[in-house]
């Protein structure tokens, strides 16, 4: 069924269409381009990327540029140690209490939606878990404003961007009062923060910054060490400092996507550059829904994500019918996570300003058909 959804469309090649999927998600076409070369003769050595061992002098420096990529452009501190691991950021969910949380010690999380209700789920196999602040009575369309965290939590952990519900934390909690733990699968290196007041930020490659195998932990070396449960040997961060992300095999290929991704956000400008583009496509579209009677947002404005936008029609009988023209337009995965319905349009770091032009013209031509 799929394969004829592609089918219907007329051919536009590479970077042809506008591509909002949630994740994995659009790259830059730059990146698809080196990578494919890569895998057909990396850095004229006659080799494939996909060949070659991960410790030679081949591969250790492109691991080496991609830490020393996420260091720059995060501003990192000397404390701060970036590893690149296998799993997914689902692994982080326990992997992170499992180095972090004693089992008669509590951790604080905060319930903003589904992905912080997986990561409370699995910090609960590993110590005591206290809600600091929970938007579940209002369907997960804000950000809790006041939190409630125990000054005897070992660490606060927060979701700052719900991939599903549409929301983003803009304030960040760095006075909590303990070690502040985030998981930004979803809107990493979008936006300038403050990255050394994290003691802990994790993040899938796939939604911002590469492709799907790896992901991204920045890490506070200071707050290791302190659980007296055994740790696994792979699942210990302390291994992984000691080798330099090399613990064992990584994965190859997604982060050489992830170290090409990372140079082009540096040579786009950086973190501060990316985020003015990332609040005029966010602008566009949210203002485009709040102008069009049809559309309706579904999130508190101050609290909507400026890398996923959560949208209703007003006439939910209407919605086949926009759905069917994105897709005849070549706009892919303007739609709703299965959970929530109605409408979801990510726009990630490489996600261009022409795709939600292009998007918002035809919300606009759309509404002035029905209106
Ligand atoms: C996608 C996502 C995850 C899960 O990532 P995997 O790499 O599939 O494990 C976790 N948290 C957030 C916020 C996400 O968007």
């Amino acid at each position: 069924m799929k394969e004829k959804q592609v089918a219907n469309l007329p051919f536009r090649g590479l970077g042809g269409v506008h591509n909002f999927n949630a994740g994995p998600s659009v790259l830059p076409k730059e990146v698809f381009e080196e990578a494919s070369r890569a895998i057909l003769d990396f850095n004229d050595t006659g080799l494939s990327i996909l060949e070659i061992g991960h410790r030679t002098n081949l591969f250790e420096p492109v691991m080496a540029e991609a830490r020393a990529l996420v260091k720059e452009l995060m501003q990192s501190d000397d404390d701060h140690e970036v590893l690149f691991l296998h799993g997914g950021a689902t692994t982080q969910f326990m992997q992170v209490p499992m180095n972090l949380l004693n089992e008669n010690e509590l951790a604080s999380y905060t319930d903003t939606g589904t992905w912080a209700v997986k990561a409370i789920k699995e910090a609960k196999l590993f110590g005591h878990v206290e809600i600091a602040g929970s938007t579940k009575e209002d369907n997960y369309t804000s950000i809790p404003k006041n939190l409630l965290v125990s000054p005897t939590a070992v660490y606060l952990h927060i979701t700052t961007n719900e991939t599903i519900a549409g929301t983003q934390w803009k304030k960040m909690p760095y006075d909590c009062g303990v070690p502040l733990i985030a998981d930004m699968s979803s809107d990493i290196l979008s936006r300038v923060l403050d990255f050394n007041k994290f003691d802990l930020i994790y993040a899938g490659a796939q939604k911002n910054m590469g492709a799907a195998g790896v992901n991204l932990v920045v890490v506070n070396k200071n707050i290791l060490g302190k659980v007296t449960r055994s740790i696994p040997t792979i699942l210990d961060y302390r291994n992984h400092i000691k080798e330099s992300s090399m613990l064992n095999t990584p994965p190859v290929f997604a982060v050489y996507v992830a170290m090409l991704t990372l140079r082009w956000l540096k040579k786009q400008g950086g973190v501060a550059a990316i985020e003015k583009i990332n609040n005029a496509k966010a602008a566009l579209l949210y203002k485009t829904i709040d102008s069009l009677p049809v559309f309706k947002g579904v999130v508190a404005k101050e609290d909507r994500s400026n890398m996923n936008a959560v949208f209703i029609m007003e006439d939910p009988g209407l919605e086949k019918e926009f759905s069917d023209l994105c897709k005849r337009e070549g706009m892919i995965g303007v739609k709703g996570h299965r959970s929530v319905g109605g409408f979801r349009v990510s726009l990630y770091n490489a996600l261009k300003l022409e795709s939600v032009e292009a998007l918002t013209d035809l919300m606009k031509d759309f509404a002035n058909k029905k209106g």
